[in-house]
């Protein structure tokens, strides 16, 4: 059977737009499908409320794609350093002690977005079809059939379901998902200081839950403060001044108090794990595989790994051929990778809730940080770069 395209990718947030660029730099003919194609960001605007902290191997899997490269340098806010404390005791982490230049950068998600569809307009082999959604599928022996509302119908060899937390092909694949309700939600702003933040990525284990400044390129910090749900709404209706007193009433950062902030959002946070992430010829990849609380900054970083792993095993597949083996093994490394993140970031959360668990973490920081192989292995993990992570990562090394 005669089809139109190798892959197609629905979804084309992060997650998915950088997995249509590595396969189709593989050699593979892709469609990436989305509603709406993102607008470029306004170079002057303000920075997006939507950040996230991308790793060092992140940062080379969409630098592999493309993306990275067009990020503009003004946008980007490096660290270099990484601080997390809990009831007294802390741990640090330096890039310089672990060989790296930097730990990490927090990028605007729009940003993000806007250079992976950049990248992919200058790849040949990419069909770019947004606004359109797909909106169901049949699998057929050799191929999938894929229904794009509004009437048009594509062939391909496999679909790629990145259309991100509430995937809608996830549930048409049959693919059933754990899910914990955590009853907390993430509050987000950016803040000004009494000194700017030159590049630490703080973090506190505070009563009402994790609390982290992290560094934007202007100096300000952006907030993501989990909480559970009825503080968070309470805290959205403070007025300035009363909302900056309870923020640094919470934190003892070094960059002083928070003097100003910027508008106040919440996002629900639920841990969500697919069961399989294969289904015939559907693949899950990103939000749509898992999702994880924010605390450790995992999420979109989980998801380009499943992109730069999507990749890896499908480069010597050719579409003829069948790609099961392949495809299992992607489960099998992804399922794996995933879920041991999912479960550490939950446990963390969990554990420090209470009292005596956070005094326990901040026990176990200090005494963690004076072994180095632990310390070694945790930066490893957190920047992409450890033995399990897919090869276009770990050349971030
Ligand atoms: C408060 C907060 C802080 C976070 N901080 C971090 C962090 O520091 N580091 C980190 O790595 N992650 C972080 N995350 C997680 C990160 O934001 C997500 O993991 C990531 O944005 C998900 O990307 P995605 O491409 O998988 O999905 P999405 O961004 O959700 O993209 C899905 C895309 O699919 C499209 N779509 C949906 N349905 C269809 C359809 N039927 N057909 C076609 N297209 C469709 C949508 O239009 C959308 O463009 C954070 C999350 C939160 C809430």
């Amino acid at each position: 059977m005669r089809v139109d395209h190798d892959i197609v990718v629905a979804g084309g947030g992060v997650a998915g737009a950088t997995a249509a660029a590595l396969l189709a730099q593989s050699g593979h003919s892709v469609a990436l499908v989305d509603r709406r194609r993102p607008d470029m960001p306004d170079p002057d605007s303000d920075f997006d409320p939507r950040v996230v902290a991308i790793a060092p191997g992140s940062a080379a899997v969409l630098g592999a794609a493309g993306a990275w490269e067009r990020l503009p340098e003004n946008r980007l806010g490096p660290y270099d350093r990484m601080q997390v404390h809990a009831d007294g005791g802390e741990i640090v982490f330096r890039a310089s002690e672990h060989g790296l230049g930097k730990l990490g950068w927090i990028v605007e998600v729009p940003w993000l977005q806007a250079s992976c569809w950049q990248a992919l307009e200058a790849i040949d082999g990419v069909e770019l079809i947004a606004p359109g959604s797909v909106s169901g599928f049949s699998q057929r022996e050799d191929h999938i059939r894929l229904e794009i509302e509004g009437g048009k119908t594509l062939r391909s060899r496999l679909l790629v379901a990145a259309d991100g937390a509430r995937s809608r092909l996830r549930r048409l694949a049959g693919i059933e998902t754990d899910l914990w309700h955590y009853n907390q939600q993430a509050l987000v702003t950016h803040v000004e200081t009494e000194r700017p933040n030159d590049g630490i990525a703080w973090q506190r284990f505070t009563e009402h839950g994790p609390l982290a400044l992290l560094p934007l390129a202007d100096g300000r910090s952006s907030i993501v403060w989990s909480q559970p749900e009825r503080r968070v709404s309470e805290l959205k209706t403070l007025d300035d001044e009363g909302f900056l007193a309870e923020l640094n009433a919470c934190q003892d950062s070094p960059f002083g108090e928070a003097t100003a902030a910027t508008k106040r959002y919440a996002f629900p946070l639920i841990r969500r794990q697919a069961k399989n992430l294969v289904s015939g010829r559907v693949v899950l990849l990103g939000d749509a595989a898992r999702n994880v609380h924010p605390l450790a900054g995992q999420g979109l970083n989980l998801g380009l790994m499943d992109a730069a792993a999507l990749a890896e095993v499908l480069a010597d597949w050719r579409g003829e051929s069948d790609p099961a083996r392949a495809l299992a093994h992607y489960q099998r490394w992804r399922i794996s990778g995933g879920s041991l993140v999912a479960g550490g970031i939950h446990a963390i959360n969990e554990f420090t809730r209470a009292g005596p668990g956070r005094s326990l973490a901040g026990l176990g920081f200090s005494l963690a940080g004076r072994l180095w192989p632990l310390r070694e292995a945790f930066v490893e993990h957190a920047c992409g770069l450890e033995r399990d992570s897919p090869k276009l990562a770990r050349s971030a090394r």
